[in-house]
């Protein structure tokens, strides 16, 4: 028998390549019709899976020839975060979504993907970045600041970007995460990194394009694979990028990010067991701080974000306006 022309080498343990052991696997189409770019995400958090299902599904659906990109290009990563995906971890090393900026000398495991992910995304103009939540609770999207100038998130997308979070047919969506979180650093004594609010969505903001998160649901729950499946096929329709027929919307309502609560001292308590979007009235008592200080409602709003067992100095809750 002639000898085989060539042949691959055992893989070497994980350990044994220097800083990324996990390569990264993207799916891309592009149509000869001009048209915008998509890039969907998935597993940024390794074990929020949900969008890596959905994602899979679409990729079967494109490479059977169920679905057909009708002009622009669509990228798909259905794991953006391996090495945490492999551990079903939030993390590999780090927050993969946050301090999402390349840098000269790329150390742990995510600085590393990263540097393969940040040209990718700024190669698109729009992201759809998949996520999934622990506990029970409303499926959400959620899209960045209104037209600025400002030096903190300068933006002119906010109208395309609303209408990605739209197109996703969610019931709640939330605005303005960077400058609320800009707030908690502010108030954090030094704990919290103004560069630490900079995920996946605010560098395609600083690059020129727009981007949403969606919070398809809980961890593990089959229906977040169906509520992630839809959002992309929302945005694949919305985009023009495939004839897809949509089933009803729901009502949708949108709420402001408007304040943030930093946990000072484990004597902090909360008024009760808080759930994202419950609603709450104007002067209504939210929590009191150890030394018997009350902390009321500065508005009719709704509680976002609760984390009772926040660690020292902080986000503790945040709150929005409806
Ligand atoms: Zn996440």
């Amino acid at each position: 028998m002639a000898s085989p022309a060539f042949e691959l080498r055992p893989t070497p343990a994980a350990s044994a390549v220097a800083a990324s052991p996990f390569p990264i696997r993207w799916h891309g189409w592009a149509a000869t019709e001009p048209g915008p770019a998509l890039v969907v995400m998935g597993a940024v958090h390794g074990n929020e899976q949900s969008g890596t299902h959905a994602i899979r599904r679409w990729v079967q659906r494109f490479e059977s020839g169920q679905a057909r990109l009708l002009r622009g290009r669509l990228t798909m990563v259905p794991v953006a975060n391996p090495k945490a995906f492999g551990q079903n971890t939030r993390e590999g090393d780090r927050n993969l979504n946050r301090r999402f900026l390349p840098l000269p000398e790329p150390r742990d495991y995510e600085d590393h993907a990263v540097s393969v992910l940040a040209p990718l995304l700024a190669s698109h103009d729009a992201l759809l970045d998949l996520h999934s939540y622990e506990g029970d609770g409303v499926p959400f999207a959620m899209t960045g600041p209104q037209n600025n100038g400002g030096p903190l998130e300068p933006f002119a997308r906010a109208a395309e970007e609303l209408a990605l979070a739209r197109s996703v047919g969610l019931p709640r969506i939330v605005q303005g995460w960077l400058e609320v979180y800009d707030k908690a650093v502010q108030a954090s004594h030094g704990r919290m990194r103004g560069d630490e609010g900079l995920g996946t969505n605010e560098f395609m903001r600083s690059r020129g394009g727009y981007a949403i998160t969606v919070e398809s649901g809980s961890h593990g729950d089959p229906a977040a694979i169906e509520v992630a499946d839809r959002a992309i096929a929302g945005a694949l329709q919305l985009l023009g990028l495939v004839d897809v027929q949509l089933g009803e919307q729901p009502a949708q309502q949108i709420v402001r990010l408007h304040d943030v609560f930093i946990k000072r001292d484990h004597g902090d308590r909360m008024s009760r067991g808080w759930k994202n979007f419950d609603p709450f009235g104007l002067g209504e008592l939210l929590a009191t701080r150890a030394d018997g200080t009350p902390i009321h409602a500065p508005f009719d709003g709704c509680m976002l974000f609760p984390h009772a067992d926040a660690p020292l100095e902080r986000e503790w809750f945040y709150l929005a306006r409806r």
